[in-house]
């Protein structure tokens, strides 16, 4: 199956040197066969926003059908080092933004590990800060980032100034600058559609590409007003883009400025939906306040299903995992199901699509959303003749999640092989140990 050509038929494939060099009705004979028959073969998934990018994070990816893992959101304020920490020992291919988060975290020597908790979130940058953030994050776009990551959500502080010159440096690198939105939820003015409202803007006056991150989990109930912004923008001419997970729930640290006061009125929600990651217990007031001091990693049910679904249905909608760094033994399970879920819970049981607009969510908008920057991804999310062999190969009547938030670290279930730039790290459904294919997805090196 491959969502740019629409072909749904049965051929053969034949690789060689890393690529897709033939396909085929007829028979082909190789040093090496992989029999897919009754299986659906289909490109690589490409995730544009997943955190974990450890070694055990990209086995559980490898067994979501995931060939390439990236880091789009956070981001990171080191190019070079992110990209040299994981050169030729990557299972899967890899892939980071230049982050305004810790960008602004280094330069305003924020104490927070992962998201920001003192000035980065806090305080207004001088303007001595704001041109170091500026320099920094030009620095990354010219080391290859692939993209600009945003979480103004989580830089609560950071003026709308600061983030149109952001947005404005993205686009003189044509960068897409993906973006967790200022705010969530529905409580005025501070809602996610106002939120919605300062990225399209900063996209439309600065010409930069806007990703909008996680649009269900900014828009809650009004996931589908969202979505309608979003389409309408896009219709309108502009370059603006949106990506879902399928979970009823999101994730983040405690200590962020997403639970600085107000967050209940903001989110809709109260302790009792939140649930602490480390040991899966629901929260009170006391144990908020205990855990707050603490930090760490908190799952947090306010997603409505009809969201969920909504954003699934919709064709321009990406999926895409926003999966944790594992912690502990507990974690939001969609840095592990994401992909295996919409295949299984979403088309197969639920179909609220069908599995070639799912498969197109997954492999070709993804890698269209960043070939204008890196054109690597025009060889990627699709199965074509020249085209990466990063192939994912499984069975639409078995494939299913099987990370629960109970028990959350589960290989998904029904993906049978996996390649990544021809060299298989799944077969029959089990890894194949000692393989280390996965190479650098980077925009092109300016100095
Ligand atoms: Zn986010």
């Amino acid at each position: 199956m491959d969502p740019e050509s629409g072909l749904d038929a049965i051929r053969n494939v034949a690789i060689r040197d890393g690529r897709i060099v033939e396909i085929s009705e007829k028979t082909l004979t190789g040093k090496q066969a992989i029999d897919a028959r009754g299986l659906v073969v289909a490109p690589g998934f490409i995730d544009l926003h997943e955190h974990g990018q450890e070694p055990r994070n990209y086995e559980f990816q490898a067994h979501d059908g995931i060939t390439t893992s990236l880091e789009l959101e956070a981001g990171t304020a080191d190019v070079d080092a992110w990209y040299a920490k994981r050169e030729g020992h990557s299972l899967i291919n890899y892939g980071v933004s230049v982050g305004h988060i810790p960008v602004r975290m280094a330069v305003m020597h924020d104490p927070g590990r992962f998201l920001p908790s003192g000035d980065a979130a806090h305080r207004a940058a001088t303007p001595e800060e704001l041109q170091q953030i500026d320099a920094t994050i030009d620095r990354g776009l010219r080391r290859g980032a692939l993209a600009v990551g945003m979480g103004i959500n989580y830089t609560a502080a950071a003026s709308h100034g600061e983030i149109v010159d952001v947005f404005k440096l993205a686009a003189t690198y044509g960068a897409p600058v993906h973006v967790h939105l200022r705010y969530g939820g529905m409580k005025e003015p501070t809602t996610g559609l106002a939120a919605l409202e300062e990225a399209i803007a900063a996209s439309a006056s600065t010409g930069a590409p806007l990703h909008v991150v996680h649009i269900t989990s900014i828009g809650m109930k009004e996931t589908p007003r969202l979505i309608f912004m979003v389409e309408g923008a896009r219709k309108r001419g502009l370059d603006v883009t949106t990506e879902a997970y399928p979970y009823p729930a999101a994730s983040t640290a405690i200590e962020s400025a997403l639970f600085d006061p107000g967050w209940q009125e903001a989110w809709g929600i109260t302790y009792k939906d939140l649930q602490w990651a480390k040991t899966g217990e629901r929260l009170t007031q006391e144990t908020f306040e205990k855990y707050r001091k603490e930090g760490g990693i908190l799952i947090v049910f306010a997603i409505p299903e009809s969201a969920v679904r909504e954003a699934l249905a919709n064709p321009i909608v990406m999926v895409a995992s926003d999966g944790m760094p594992i912690t502990g033994a507990k974690v939001h399970p969609r840095g592990q199901g994401t992909f295996s879920r919409v295949l299984g819970r979403y088309v197969r049981e639920g179909k609220v699509l069908d599995l070639m607009t799912a498969l197109r969510k997954m492999t070709l908008l993804p890698a269209q959303r960043l070939e204008k920057r890196a054109p690597a991804f025009q060889n990627k999310g699709r199965i074509r003749i020249g085209a990466d062999a990063d192939i994912t190969i499984f069975d639409p009547t078995m494939i299913i999640d099987k990370a629960t938030f109970e028990d959350p670290l589960e290989y998904s279930a029904g993906i049978s092989c996996v390649l990544v730039n021809g060299v298989p790290i799944i077969k029959d459904g089990k890894s194949v140990v000692g393989v280390f294919p996965g190479r650098a997805a980077r925009a092109p090196i300016l100095q």
